[in-house]
């Protein structure tokens, strides 16, 4: 492979690509990347900057991991890939008996796909077909939360929110789902039972068209980066249950210690029917997911119309994915994480409260590492995303949001950065 110079690179990709929520043909400012290592992303133009997005959640100890490339490395002198129907492997075996491990103790059960939406599918598809085989096929919808973020896969899309998702481009080819306000009660505020009295009426009114609930626990990520209090999580799992409605959390965003725990759901002491995870499953090194059940739930489906659960995809349990993910959760587990992403909480709270002054600031909250400016008016890329990389860092902040959720390996003194970078450009903002 010739590289090409700069300018071809940057012509060609505006000719050929889409990128994410982006127009065709691209107008916007787009970098190219030249290689990553640590924290650090290296630019063609030869800027170094400090990602404080871990490339949307993903990758939590940082590129170009000395431990993840040499697993890849093992798993490719093995085999890259083989077919999952009717075969396994030793990475897909301990990734799963790993993955059982770390989460809450129903859940035994690991279906693995490529991508979070699809994870999200496979966690829909399981509550529907679950009921299918008790007897109780009208068990078709889902109840989620208004501002949530499930991916951009059909199913997944109608449960994301229905204004920033724009259900309405996509009526007649959308499920409508039920939706309740977003939480409105902040992580530490004080709680109050009313808050429930929408998610339980639904349930009471609908209850029999319901599947299974659906939503982000503790924190809603893409669709508004809010923090909310985990009673909502805990009162809803008790809802689910007097209701007989399956609980799914999408832990896609928040799984593998983002929020100061391993999952999210920890701060709410209870388990989900189905999990799904993603994202930081790799550290970032590639793309796997994956959506784990009860013994109960699975068991159920022998006794249907399919006898089986429909869905397997060809890129099942890639065993270079899974290897990497093990070597990324063994990472996890051989260092005090909860102590850096507390540190990192506690560095993105001072760095950030002078951000409190500036005017065009609404809101500052941070939890784990996750650390969130939330402004009175959208950002405008095109002017903020230039002056973030002339500060020397990678952020990707959007509409009223500018937040970071760094590496966890990320230093004190780079945390700082982040947080100067966002307070000097948004001090900059009329
Ligand atoms: C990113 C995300 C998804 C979708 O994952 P993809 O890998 O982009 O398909 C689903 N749910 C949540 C909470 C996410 O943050």
């Amino acid at each position: 492979m010739q590289p090409l110079d700069l300018n071809q690179l940057i012509e060609l990709d505006r000719r050929h690509l889409w990128h994410p929520y982006a127009p065709m043909p691209n107008t916007g400012p787009v970098f190219p990347v030249r290689s990553a290592q640590g924290v650090h992303i290296q630019l063609e133009t030869g800027e170094q900057l400090i990602d404080g997005m871990a490339s949307w959640w993903t990758c939590i100890h940082g590129y170009n991991h000395p431990r993840l490339n040499q697993a890849a490395h093992a798993q490719i002198e093995r085999m890259s890939h083989v077919m999952f129907g009717g075969l396994t492997h030793q990475s897909a075996v301990q990734l799963a008996q790993k993955l059982v491990q770390l989460t809450p103790d129903p859940l035994q059960h690991v279906f693995f796909c490529d991508s979070g939406s699809v994870a999200v599918e496979v966690a829909m598809k399981m509550a529907i077909q679950y009921w299918h085989s008790r007897g109780q096929p009208h068990k078709q919808n889902f109840l989620t939360f208004r501002r949530g973020y499930h991916g951009d896969t059909f199913a997944a899309m109608s449960v994301c929110d229905p204004v920033t998702g724009m259900h309405h481009l996509f009526r007649s080819s959308l499920v409508d789902q039920y939706f309740v306000e977003s939480p409105r009660i902040p992580f530490a505020g004080e709680w109050q039972d009313e808050a429930m009295t929408a998610f339980e009426t639904l349930l009471a009114e609908h209850g029999d068209n319901i599947a299974a609930a659906i939503f982000e626990p503790v924190v809603q990520g893409a669709g508004g980066m809010w923090f909310y209090h985990p009673n909502y999580v805990r009162r809803a799992r008790e809802l689910c249950d007097r209701y007989g409605v399956l609980l799914i959390l999408d832990e896609i965003a928040t799984g593998f210690g983002r929020t100061g725990r391993m999952f999210a759901c920890d701060y709410a002491g209870i388990c989900p029917d189905i999990l799904c995870v993603g994202k930081a499953l790799t550290g970032g090194f590639m793309s796997l997911a994956a959506t784990l059940t009860t013994a109960h739930i699975s068991q159920t489906f022998a006794q249907g119309e399919a006898g089986v659960f429909m869905h397997g995809p060809t890129f099942m349990a890639n065993p270079l994915a899974c290897a990497v993910a093990l070597e990324n959760l063994d990472l996890l587990a051989s260092y005090d994480w909860r102590s850096r992403v507390s540190a990192i909480a506690d560095q993105l709270k001072s760095g950030l409260e002078p951000c409190r002054d500036l005017p065009a600031v609404k809101d500052v909250r941070v939890l784990g590492a996750i650390g969130v400016v939330e402004l009175h008016e959208p950002v405008d890329m095109a002017v903020v995303q230039p002056q973030f990389v002339a500060q020397g860092v990678w952020l990707r902040p959007f509409g009223r949001l500018v937040y970071t959720m760094p590496p966890y390996i990320t230093q004190p003194e780079q945390v700082a950065a982040i947080a100067r970078a966002i307070h000097t450009v948004i001090a900059q903002m009329r």
